[in-house]
């Protein structure tokens, strides 16, 4: 399949040559035509998948029509709503690539940052507008921004919007744009809120589903090591010894878990950057920018602040502590092998955090392999304050076999063939079931090239 098979015009075709996409991705393949006749749409995808260009592309394709086919002012008609700033700015980015020469003019707003160049964005005429719901309505209420010409509305990540508490201000907004439109709904999961808020905004939408959340990314390697909380930086600071994690994401729960993984790194002398919610705006993105530059090799986030953040081969996505909510762990390793590339996902399991484990691996129906031989093996079967463990010798053996709390003895989590140890480790491929596609793209995973925005 190619991209001109999908009737896209050559002013976007070029951009995307330029881009060195060979081929489109499943749900663009799958998306656009359907986009660009009109339709209404709900899209089952996570990123990494290609959804930012299936729903750029037709936006872009039918603005620049409607403006050859006459219309002469620019008018403010696709608003893209969007949880995050980091994934509001990777968005106004497509926008500009994708239509670098359609004429084509996108703004981006989100909160954090003074609202004044974004007002003069606003005023200076844009034809779409990439925004964080909160500052949006902020400038809503202040009567700086007008939706009254939007015919194209995308809800990208709404099932995040909805973790995020921003499905009421989202409601609002929708309740200020004219009911004549185009809606797109994209969400990697679909909470029964989403199914409804989907109900009651699209017209007989065409539904396009890839990679469905109960497969992990085919591509990438996942291991898990039990390991006490307390040595879980050990066995971090350890595991980066090894030359071949060229780049980490490093998942925390909490904001103070990720500034005191942060700290440790740094002591031992790792070039790390941290980004979460109580970081500033700048701070955040002049650390993404330096990881993405690979100035420093870890970066260390928490979950909503690193949704959608693409970078390039990106070789490691690590859980610190594994998310409690099973669906979160799939977006976190879709941080790696994205857009064909093969990436490692390695999880830190202490006890506490066995039943997420087991939720975990029943969600995407794999069994993750154990690497056992380790030098932090788990000493803790039961819910303590854990504190800092002694080291085990090294060549130790692996207290994989282990008492639970009755007493009686358990088997590990059998490991896969090709599973080895921490060191030089390469853990075995999972096996995962296969992602679910639906129609062309079929050299996107193998011979795709990435994007050079990133
Ligand atoms: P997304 O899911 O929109 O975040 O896209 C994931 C990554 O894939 C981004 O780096 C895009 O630049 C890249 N990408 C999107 N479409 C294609 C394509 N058809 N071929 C190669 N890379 C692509």
């Amino acid at each position: 399949m190619k991209f001109r098979e999908l009737g896209i015009i050559d002013p976007i075709l070029k951009a995307v040559a330029r881009e060195g996409y060979e081929a489109p991705s499943p749900i663009q393949a799958q998306a656009i035509p359907l986009l660009l006749t009109g339709k209404d749409l709900l899209g089952c995808a996570q990123t990494g998948t290609g959804k930012t260009a299936a729903f750029a592309i037709p936006i872009l394709q039918i603005l620049y029509e409607q403006r050859k086919a006459g219309q002469k002012k620019r008018k403010l008609q696709a608003l893209i709503l969007t949880p995050t700033r980091e994934l509001a700015l990777q968005i106004a980015e497509s926008f500009q690539i994708y239509g670098r020469y359609t004429g084509l003019k996108t703004a981006v707003i989100f909160g954090g940052v003074g609202q004044n160049p974004q007002v003069a964005a606003l005023k200076s005429g844009i034809d779409i507008l990439v925004a964080t719901p909160g500052r949006l309505l902020d400038l809503l209420n202040q009567r700086l921004c007008n939706l009254g010409d939007i015919s194209m509305l995308v809800l990208d990540e709404a099932d995040r919007m909805l973790d995020m508490g921003f499905v009421r201000d989202v409601k609002k907004i929708i309740a200020q744009l004219p009911s004549q439109r185009q809606t797109l709904l994209f969400s990697a999961t679909m909470p029964k809120e989403i199914a409804a808020l989907a109900d009651s905004i699209l017209h007989n939408p065409v539904t396009v589903a890839v990679t469905p959340v109960s497969s992990t990314v085919e591509l990438i390697d996942q291991s898990v090591y039990f390991v006490d909380k307390a040595n879980k930086s050990h066995l971090l600071k350890e595991l980066l010894e090894d030359g071949e994690i060229v780049s980490a994401l490093v998942f925390s729960r909490t904001k103070h878990g990720a500034d005191k993984i942060s700290r440790a790194l740094k002591t031992a002398g790792i070039a790390v950057g941290a980004i979460h919610g109580n970081k500033s705006q700048n701070a955040r993105q002049s650390a993404l920018n330096d990881f993405k530059e690979g100035k420093i090799r870890v970066l260390v986030a928490t979950d909503i602040a690193a949704r959608g953040i693409d970078v390039e081969q990106l070789s490691h996505v690590i859980n610190f502590d594994l998310p409690n909510i099973p669906e979160t762990y799939v977006h976190r390793i879709g941080r790696t092998g994205r857009a064909g590339l093969s990436g490692k996902a390695i999880s830190f399991c202490d006890f506490d955090e066995k039943a997420y484990l087991k939720d975990i691996e029943k969600l995407i129906d794999v069994k993750i392999p154990v690497i056992e031989d380790h030098p932090y093996p788990m000493r803790i079967f039961e819910h303590i304050e854990s504190k800092a463990q002694p080291r085990a010798a090294s060549g130790s053996v692996s207290q994989a076999v282990r008492p639970d709390r009755a007493g009686k003895r358990k088997e590990p989590r059998a490991a896969q063939p090709g599973a080895k140890s921490a060191k030089g480790g390469q853990p075995g491929r999972t096996g995962g079931r296969p992602v679910t596609k639906g129609g062309g793209g079929s050299h996107w995973r193998g011979d795709s090239r990435r994007s050079k925005k990133d």
